[in-house]
């Protein structure tokens, strides 16, 4: 029937699906209301991808905890030695399907917020920053949020277009469920609708409690595809995937170790020697910054238990893709594909038939909490579990 169509009447239904597409989604647009219960903004200001997905799961539950709607920040990106040689501001929705969150709490994009909502219901000369009194002590004037001071706060909300108006400041508060009555009391959404914060509403690393969350962070169908064309066609499986994290600022950051003064706990180590202070295994140097030695070591063990016929590197910086290629000969095909977007290594590394991560990496927690999702195994250098499975809890 195509075929019987001339060009002008194919032109005619091309631009009417167009235009009945385009009807769809204005619609779907106009449709995002105004929700009384306020809403959440935060920039995810420290760290990288691993640290900003931490913070993100902590500022979802604390949404919850105030009934307000979480505005899902961007990630930010940090591409100082790579073009365009500035901060890139991911939307959530590259990487990760928004709706799959609202499974847990109400979400809005903070493109949509600030694009759909923001001009009629948080207009221009009515912002208002939020900020601890300590944060607002290293301001000028002693009482201004840090809001745009700097790198990434300042091009995050630029990005965004926003400038604060005034700070309201307050003391004596956490972002925990604890002081839920005291947030409420304080800044009720009647006369605070829209809690601007300078950073995540949540600690780092991210605490038990909210460890299952990672549920609700689902990728999306093109990143799922891309990844799952790049599986296929590089890694026969049973496949075993590592993550290298022993770049410099990795070497300097385990350095600390030595010291013996980083306490129990040392960034994500939390979950590998467990979340209680008191019980809480020993770090090693090894757990850290494993060397060649381990790496092979774990590897073998792992490659054998699995029958892997494949293994997949991810790495900061060195692949050590020789070395491993020759410690397997011809028999296990070995696979780094040092690619421009962390997501795709990030993918890669979920997707393996078993894990073996950095335990005090945040990215490497990433992926061990995505995999407990879908009860997939996972393993840490220095040690050959990986502590208990997370219970796949309604939160
Ligand atoms: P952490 O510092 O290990 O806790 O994790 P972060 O995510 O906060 O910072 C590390 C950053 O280094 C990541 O976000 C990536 O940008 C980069 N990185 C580290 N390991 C890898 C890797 O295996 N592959 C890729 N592509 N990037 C990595
Ligand atoms: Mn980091």
């Amino acid at each position: 029937m195509a075929a019987k169509l001339n060009h002008l009447q194919l032109f005619v239904v091309y631009y009417s699906l167009i235009a009945i597409l385009l009807q769809i989604s204005l619609t779907c647009a106009t449709e995002l209301t105004w929700d009384d219960n306020g809403y959440i903004l935060y920039c995810p200001c420290m760290g990288r991808f691993g640290n900003q997905a931490d913070h993100f799961l902590g500022s979802l539950a604390f949404a919850k905890i105030l009934n307000r709607t979480l505005a899902v920040p961007p990630f930010i990106v940090y591409r100082h030695h790579a073009p365009p040689y500035s901060n890139v501001h991911v939307p959530y929705s590259e990487f990760f399907q928004l709706e799959a969150l609202t499974h847990y709490h109400r979400v809005v994009s903070l493109e949509d917020f600030i694009e759909q909502l923001a001009p009629t219901h948080w207009p221009k000369g009515q912002r208002a920053a939020y900020c601890f009194e300590s944060a607002a002590q290293r301001s000028v004037d002693k009482k201004s949020c840090p809001m745009k001071d700097g790198n990434p706060f300042g091009p995050f909300w630029d990005h965004v277009g926003v400038e604060f108006d005034r700070s309201v400041l307050f003391d004596g508060l956490s972002f925990s469920s604890y002081h839920q009555p005291h947030w409420l009391n304080k800044f009720p959404p009647s006369e605070h609708p829209v809690l601007a914060l300078p950073g995540a509403p949540a600690q780092f690393p991210v605490i038990e409690e909210y460890v299952g969350l990672q549920r609700y962070v689902v990728w999306t169908e093109r990143m799922v595809q891309e990844g799952q064309e790049h599986i296929a066609a590089l890694l026969p499986r049973p496949y075993v995937a590592i993550h290298l994290r022993i770049g410099s600022d990795w070497v300097n950051a385990c350095k600390l170790l030595q010291s013996g003064d980083t306490g129990p706990h040392f960034m994500a180590s939390p979950q590998c020697v467990g979340y209680n202070r008191h019980t809480a295994l020993p770090l090693t140097m090894t757990m850290c910054l494993p060397d060649l030695a381990e790496i092979r070591r774990a590897l073998k063990l792992w490659v054998k238990k699995t029958s892997a016929r494949s293994v997949y590197i991810a790495t900061d910086s060195e692949s050590h893709l020789a070395e491993i290629q020759k410690l397997f000969k011809d028999k296990v095909k070995v696979v780094s594909l040092k690619p421009d977007s962390a997501q795709l290594d990030l993918y890669i590394l979920s997707q393996a038939d078993h894990f073996v991560g950095n335990c005090v990496s945040s990215f490497s927690a990433f992926v061990k909490r995505d995999r407990d999702v879908h009860s997939r195994p996972s393993s840490f250098f220095g040690m050959d579990h990986a502590g208990k499975m997370y219970k796949k809890q309604e939160l």
